[in-house]
């Protein structure tokens, strides 16, 4: 049986630890001591590590972790400068690692080389999209970033959505400022406050929810999204 674990790692990153027996990949190990901490701990060995994007946040652990016999991947436009990197994947790659098949989505916006793994009713977004946000654009322009949300926006609803940060609160402060009268904005609001107020991870959330509240996947147009992304840039 699969499960997936969360590590909070720096001020408020992800790593995702996707666990299949004694094996396990990890997903964006952004620092590298609360991971091998975990590991030891829970007795896993590392299979693969998977990475979204080339952000120090996401990828400083890799050289620690990674042994000669891990598959580190990362998209192959970002593989000369991802150190620790031995397998490139593009758009509709497949690979199965842990016992579970993921397809590689390239989403460019937040980076020019960001891409999503979807697989086993799960999607690993990292900086892409958020609960109730996306990624800055830092390389990629706001069409690439709209087209890719809404990319995501299409698998099924009840895919499991695993981020690489915590920043739904205030994301759906957000939301709620963007669409006063969403009623299932004020709904996940209160229960992710809930969540947080216990310590607990606001993620998974679900395509599903994402599509009920999330003001960019929402955007209907280019350039709403693109004034929405403005917006909250200095919300
Ligand atoms: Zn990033
Ligand atoms: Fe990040």
């Amino acid at each position: 049986m699969v499960t997936v674990r969360p590590i909070p790692v720096l001020s408020d990153n992800y790593v995702w630890v996707v666990e299949n027996g004694d094996r396990c990949v990890v997903i964006d190990p952004g620092e590298l001591e609360p991971v091998q901490r975990y590991l030891k701990e829970s007795g896993l060995e590392v299979e693969a590590i998977l990475l979204t994007h080339h952000h120090r946040d996401h990828v400083a652990g890799v050289i620690g972790l990674a042994s000669s016999d891990v598959d580190v991947f990362a998209s192959t436009s970002d593989l000369r400068r991802i150190p620790g990197v031995t397998r490139g994947v593009s758009d509709g790659t497949t690979i199965t690692v842990a016992g579970t098949m993921f397809t590689i989505m390239e989403t460019p916006g937040h980076t020019s080389g960001a891409v999503c793994y979807y697989g086993g009713g799960m999607v690993f977004t990292g900086d892409t999209m958020f609960s109730a946000g996306c990624g800055r654009l830092f390389e990629g322009t706001a069409g690439q970033l709209f087209d890719s949300l809404r990319r995501l926006g299409e698998l099924p609803d009840d895919t499991k959505v695993f981020c690489g940060h915590e920043y739904t609160e205030k994301n759906l402060a957000f939301a709620a400022a963007t669409e006063p009268t969403n009623d299932a904005v004020s709904r996940r609001l209160a229960e992710v406050q809930s969540l947080r107020a216990s310590g607990v991870p606001s993620l998974p959330s679900t395509i599903g929810v994402e599509r009920a509240v999330n003001p960019f996947l929402r955007s209907p147009d280019l350039a709403t999204f693109t004034e929405r992304r403005q917006a909250r840039d200095t919300f």
